[in-house]
């Protein structure tokens, strides 16, 4: 693939940077990444992968944008209102990149559906708001063989990590910092909770940093740490984690062998 006249100038401060060039932007024009959920992370996600000009977008959501997603889910718009989420971000993407495609999937990610719908694409950023997902995610990334780059928001603070197990070796997967899912009663969302609108803006911008890292393989990885980000303490601190070697997804006694959670007892929407 060549760059045109104008992907020239469109990306002139990629192709600028050593790290990226010709080379690494072509890549990106050629990269499929599928974002989960276009909310508070998903917005910031999508807005700059679509200006990166990372190629194919997939954005899988079910929802309809309301006037309360408006204080942080900045790539839907008041003229959005009750239109599927899916929609309004295809709509605001064409209008920022007509090199990226968006493939919509408006529905709800489940262990039924998730192999069909990560197939092809050769990364996952997780921006849903709820453990069922991050979990099934994580799964389905592990036997798809695809880096996941999954980033989480509570009221003042987020996290951020990316796992790749599926490589082996000291890489860690979700469940080997959190094995099975809390009560669904124990972690607020963002619904009950609140959020700091910004904060989305701040953690879904890191994490679309990660994904573009990953797809170029620049820098370090943050496989294997934990950014956790306090925004009222505008502190940032880096935990290491480390591989569970008693781990039921990546472990060598795994006990999760596919999606359905047949033999496991892990609750999976
Ligand atoms: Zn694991």
């Amino acid at each position: 693939m060549d760059l045109t006249d104008s992907q020239f100038h469109r990306y002139a401060r990629h192709l600028i940077l050593d790290e990226v060039g010709e080379e690494g932007q072509e890549k990106l024009l050629e990269s499929r990444v599928l974002v989960v959920g276009a909310g508070g992370l998903g917005s910031p996600l999508l807005l700059y992968l679509a200006a990166a000009g990372v190629g194919t977008l997939g954005v899988i959501d079910d929802d309809v944008v309301e006037l309360s997603n408006l204080q942080r889910q900045v790539i839907h718009k008041t003229a959005s209102l009750d239109q599927p989420k899916v929609d309004s971000a295809r709509a605001t993407v064409a209008e920022i990149n007509p090199d990226v495609r968006i493939v919509p999937h408006r529905t709800r990610l489940t262990a039924a559906n998730a192999a069909e719908i990560l197939a092809g694409y050769d990364l996952v950023a997780d921006g849903s708001d709820n453990f069922a997902t991050r979990f099934l995610l994580n799964d389905a990334c592990y036997f798809a063989r695809i880096p996941l780059v999954s980033a989480a928001l509570l009221r003042f603070d987020g996290q951020l990590s990316t796992y790749k197990a599926h490589l082996g070796g000291a890489h860690p997967c979700y469940r080997c910092l959190f094995p099975t899912p809390p009560p669904a009663d124990l972690i607020p969302r963002c619904e009950e909770a609140g959020i700091l609108g910004a904060i989305a803006g701040a953690v879904g911008s890191l994490q679309a940093v990660e994904v573009l890292k990953e797809l170029l393989g620049l820098g370090e990885s943050l496989s294997g740490s934990l950014l956790v980000y306090d925004g009222l303490a505008t502190t940032f601190r880096k935990i290491r984690l480390k591989r569970d070697p008693a781990c039921p997804l990546c472990g060598p006694q795994a006990t999760i062998r596919d999606l359905s959670g047949h033999g496991t007892e892990h609750p999976l929407p």
